[in-house]
């Protein structure tokens, strides 16, 4: 009976969802209508002069679009607490922290239970989809999710990340009984305070409901992939923990203790069974469906920045299906993977039309008619008018520009995506890169993607003599004259410094965009310069955001460090064992 409840709510979800998409450009008019109608007093909006017209038109000749930067004072009264309508008519409760990992610092963003809503429907639709490709049985979920600090603002807000304001909201407990992935650990571990002591944690209550467990996630793919490095290093401890019953005094955190000792009996079989599966593993290949034998997939978002990081999340997963989550931001939502079966390299996000205004900005590539061969198809943008979700072209890409119900008016997300095709009539949206995020130095533009494609050419080189990419970012250095490439590594194991020239030289050469290439060529960029950094570097500057107020569960590591970000360019120069400068060009 309550199995059939569920196939109905789910069926709901997927019925609703094609109907909003089959009419989204009505439903977009009738989204933005509602947004208009709700706020119509706030501040913002009555000073732009809309006065309480709610038509597409009106809007769109009023207000500008709008970057984080024109928001902040807006944001800051509401956080410093004044509790006049100023974005919103009701007035906001909370603020989002966002990751920072691109700026460099925590940006502030208004948070509602409108948020919370739409992050319900996303979660239910996507379950939807791919509970049908994947049916759970009644059972648990290995979440590797993290809290992340809460503080008050000047004003008394509450100020966390928004996962964390989800994560605490009942909505999402109901949503994770609902959609079967509650998740094994308790909220103390979820919200405690010190993420290497969670994550022992989240592994070992994973491995005490071993045989419940019916999908491994996490936010971004790459927390996985951490979470299962730990476990090469600690495994054996958790086996102990589990023998004896008692928790590693690796547990500091009382509350954790207490919470995690409850779950935690002497269990000699279990503890024997890991320790016998473990020791069986060909360098860790399959780990998790060998501990969990009733895993049906791997989930958590998989596309943009972690991208580098599915090759070793293949290696964990052995054959188990990767399925990409879906694509939002501490702003909002935006799109749903409902092909769950795709690789992730290849997923796509349908908008959802009802849960927010979304507009387009065309980018056409500037390309270089001379390098045009040569030319990788990320290079500089030049920008048009935007469009609306019905009016984007299949091929072309655009950066989102979203209106919501949380106070964002025609808001610069400074995403780049693709469209590749439509489902109904909402657009298929392929993640290409964070806009801001650069590489360069004059005339030259590498997006983060351009730097990744570089990074997997040189790892093929490093692959051959069993070396890894454990993680990677870059820096555009213009204190030397002339300015150059700087792209940090951190490896699994010593190259030695012929390999090391050769991948330098390889990084050099796979940057193909026009204005790198006729660069290189006339020495207005010097050398690519390769630094190797020592083991845990990577970590380091995890914990560095981690103590910024960021939470694990939304930190991507930066791919192109700026100016800006003085402190992570220091943790990497400080860590360097090994650098080269690349030798050949052309
Ligand atoms: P934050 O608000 O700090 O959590 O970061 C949100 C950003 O993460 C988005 O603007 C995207 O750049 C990135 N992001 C979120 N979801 C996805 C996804 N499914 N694929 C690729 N990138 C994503």
């Amino acid at each position: 009976m309550l199995e059939k409840m569920g196939e109905f709510k789910h069926q709901k979800m997927v019925d609703e969802f094609e109907s909003n998409t089959k009419d989204a450009g009505r439903v977009q008019i009738e989204t933005l209508r509602r947004i208009l109608e709700e706020n119509g007093e706030a501040e913002y909006l009555q000073r732009l002069g809309l006065n309480g017209r709610t038509d597409t038109e009106s809007f769109k000749s009023c207000v500008p679009l709008s970057t984080h930067k024109d928001l902040e004072p807006y944001i800051q009264r509401i956080a410093d607490g004044d509790d006049s309508p100023i974005l919103t008519g009701k007035p906001i409760t909370y603020i989002s922290l966002s990751s920072g990992t691109t700026q460099g610092r925590p940006k502030f963003v208004p948070f509602n239970e409108e948020l919370v809503k739409n992050t319900m429907q996303i979660f239910r639709t996507s379950f939807a989809f791919r509970n049908r490709e994947f049916p759970l049985e009644n059972g648990k979920a290995l979440q590797f999710i993290f809290g992340s600090k809460q503080f008050k603002t000047k004003g008394g807000l509450t100020a966390s990340t928004a996962t964390t304001n989800v994560y605490r909201s009942e909505q999402f407990k109901n949503t994770m009984k609902d959609i079967q992935s509650q998740c094994c650990s308790p909220d103390e571990v979820i919200f405690g305070t010190d993420f290497h002591q969670s994550l022992y944690c989240h592994l070992l209550c994973g491995l005490i409901y071993c045989d419940a467990v019916q999908f491994i996630s996490s936010t971004f793919a790459h927390t996985i992939v951490r979470a299962f490095q730990t476990f090469e290093q600690v495994w054996e401890e958790i086996c102990t923990d589990i023998r004896e019953g008692v928790l590693s005094s690796i547990v500091t955190i009382p509350s954790i203790r207490a919470a995690v000792s409850k779950l935690l009996q002497p269990n000699p079989e279990l503890a024997n069974s890991i320790y016998r599966k473990c020791s069986g593993l060909t360098n860790w290949y399959g780990v998790i469906p060998e501990l969990w034998p009733n895993a049906k997939y791997v989930y958590g978002i998989m596309t943009g920045s972690m991208e580098p990081y599915l090759k070793k999340l293949r290696h964990y997963a052995g054959g188990l299906p990767l399925l990409s989550a879906d694509y939002g931001s501490s702003e909002g939502w935006i799109g749903v993977n409902v092909y769950p079966r795709l690789q992730p390299e290849l997923v796509t996000y349908v908008v959802l039309p009802d849960i927010g205004y979304f507009e387009f900005i065309p980018l056409k590539e500037k390309i270089d008619e001379e390098v045009l061969e040569k030319t990788s198809s990320t290079v500089a943008y030049m920008e048009s008018e935007p469009v609306g979700l019905t009016e984007v072209k299949v091929g072309e890409e655009y950066e989102i520009i979203v209106t919501n119900f949380a106070g964002l008016y025609r808001y610069r997300l400074g995403d780049v995506v693709k469209v590749m095709g439509f489902h109904n009539s909402s657009p298929e949206l392929q993640f290409v890169c964070r806009r801001s995020l650069l590489l360069t130095i004059n005339i030259d533009k590498n997006t983060e993607k351009d730097l990744q494609l570089a990074v997997e050419a040189a790892s093929k080189l490093l692959a051959e003599k069993k070396l890894e990419v454990v993680d990677f970012t870059s820096h555009g250095d213009s204190s030397t004259e002339p300015g150059h490439y700087v792209i940090f590594l951190e490896l699994s194991g010593e190259p030695d410094q012929e390999v090391l020239a050769e991948c330098t030289n390889c990084l050099d050469q796979s940057f193909i965009d026009a204005g790198y290439v006729s660069s290189r060529k006339v020495n207005a960029i010097g050398p690519l310069e390769l630094r190797v950094v020592q083991r845990g570097t990577f970590q380091k500057i995890l914990d560095h955001y981690l103590g910024l107020g960021g939470a694990v569960s939304q930190f991507k590591t930066p791919r192109c460090i700026g100016s800006t970000n003085s402190m992570v360019l220091q943790i990497l120069c400080n860590n360097v064992v090994k650098n080269c400068f690349s030798t050949s060009f052309g």
